[in-house]
């Protein structure tokens, strides 16, 4: 007898591979903010994969793309030696949401961008070093393993390279034990201070997450930024923003999070929503940084390759024609004014943070201890009643909210009736 989809996972495919759910869902069909699953149940997706859906799921613009190329019998791959029009056209567009001139290299995802980014970092320094924060996540491969700041993600015999861990700004439970109203922003200072006290001084780089995502949506003040970015300037090194989930206008202001906080960083890496369900990965570096790894030849197979590549050009154009941005922004107040309503009616609710449309609502016990058991029934119940959420943070208990940038008024307004009705 043939195997069912889950028993068929199960048996062929690496059990670190984990499935949300206690009844796994598999979608089969897919359209703007709404999925199918094989019983034709249909659900409001608020997280997008993992947000990476920003355009939403099919749309048209992107089909017709996707359709002339096919019918053009457009060569899937050619290698990025020979030359195509969508690589640098895809380059020309994102480069227009960058302060001043930049270079871009793309690559196949958000873990190989900030292989490439740290690289140049440390190839621009001649320093090796680079900085991350404690509940930060840089993706799954040796180096950004290293740089991610879970417990979760760290191996035993995995080899460790240059890095080091700051404090997160993680407000609601602050690691100095402060509140956003009597803090002197010590998160970002224990960036001077562990240069100062753990390291001879040479240092690549800092690399940041305008908000954190994998870590629980942890948002920091606006300040922060500034902040990181003057110690990290005087000790000589770099500023990386990993814009993998917050890239692509999400936060509802600027193309990269890191503008909200009057920064102009060195090096932008992206991912996920840039593809809107494609495999691409993106590095932005400022020129001159971008050239310090020109002396040898860099060179990925598929980063680049026409059909991610068309994609890319027409996610960009759909996000400025559209006007996402500001819908994320628009929406984004919607939900964030809702959830602080449901929690001053329910006690679960401890925090809700985030901006534009990656959202956070961290789910609590009555001692303000993690609960991760709650957040779980919230999330099964919550896709049993139609919508889909996502779950994160070191111990699982914040829910992640993150629609595509589409979101509309009256999809608004079935996620709060859904989510209401869940919780
Ligand atoms: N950086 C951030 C902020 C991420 O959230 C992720 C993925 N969750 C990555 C890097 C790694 O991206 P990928 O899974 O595409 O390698």
């Amino acid at each position: 007898m043939e195997l069912s989809t889950l028993e068929k996972r199960k048996q062929y495919i690496y059990s670190s591979k984990k499935i949300y759910f206690t009844k796994p869902v598999e979608i089969v069909k897919a359209s703007g903010c709404r999925v199918w699953d094989t019983e034709n149940n249909d659900y409001l997706d608020a997280i997008g994969g993992i947000v990476t859906i920003s355009v939403g799921h099919n749309h048209p613009r992107i089909k017709k793309v996707v359709q002339g190329l096919l019918d053009a019998d457009h060569p899937q791959h050619v290698s990025s030696l020979f030359l195509s029009p969508f690589m640098p056209e895809a380059a020309r567009l994102l480069s227009k949401n960058f302060k001043g001139d930049s270079r871009v290299y793309f690559v196949n995802s958000g873990s190989e961008a900030n292989e490439v980014a740290c690289l140049t970092a440390r190839e621009y320094t001649g320093k090796k070093l680079i900085i991350s924060l404690r509940h930060g996540y840089h993706g799954g491969t040796n180096a950004t393993l290293n740089l991610c700041g879970h417990g979760t993600w760290k191996y035993q015999h995995q080899p460790h390279s240059d890095v080091g861990h700051i404090e997160a700004p993680y407000c609601y439970r602050c690691p100095f034990g402060k509140s956003p109203n009597s803090c002197s922003l010590e998160c970002a200072t224990d960036l001077d201070k562990f240069i100062q006290t753990c390291t001879s001084g040479d240092v690549a780089g800092v690399i940041v997450e305008p908000i954190q995502g994998v870590g629980g949506f942890i948002t920091p003040p606006l300040e922060y930024y500034k902040k990181v970015y003057e110690i990290i300037k005087d000790h000589g090194g770099l500023y990386i923003s990993d814009e993998v989930q917050t890239g692509v206008g999400r936060l509802g202001k600027n193309f990269f999070g890191a503008y909200d906080g009057q920064i102009e960083p060195d090096i932008f890496t992206m991912a996920k929503g840039l593809g809107n369900g494609v495999p691409v990965g993106a590095v932005i570096a400022k020129k001159e940084v971008s050239e310090a790894i020109k002396h040898k030849t860099h060179f990925n197979t598929f980063g680049g390759d026409p059909f991610q590549m068309a994609q890319v050009c027409e996610v960009l154009r759909i996000i400025e024609d559209e006007k996402l941005i500001l819908n994320a922004h628009r929406q984004g107040e919607k939900l964030i004014s809702f959830f602080n309503q449901l929690k001053n009616e329910i006690k679960c609710i401890g925090d809700v943070r985030g901006r534009g449309l990656l959202l956070g609502v961290e789910i609590i016990k009555s001692n303000n201890d993690f609960d991760p058991q709650k957040c779980d029934e919230i999330l099964n119940r919550c896709k049993d009643n139609g919508l889909l959420l996502g779950k994160g943070v070191l111990k699982g208990n914040v829910l992640r909210i993150a629609p595509p940038l589409t979101i509309s008024d009256i999809e608004v307004d079935e996620f709060m009736e859904k989510f209401r009705a869940s919780i």
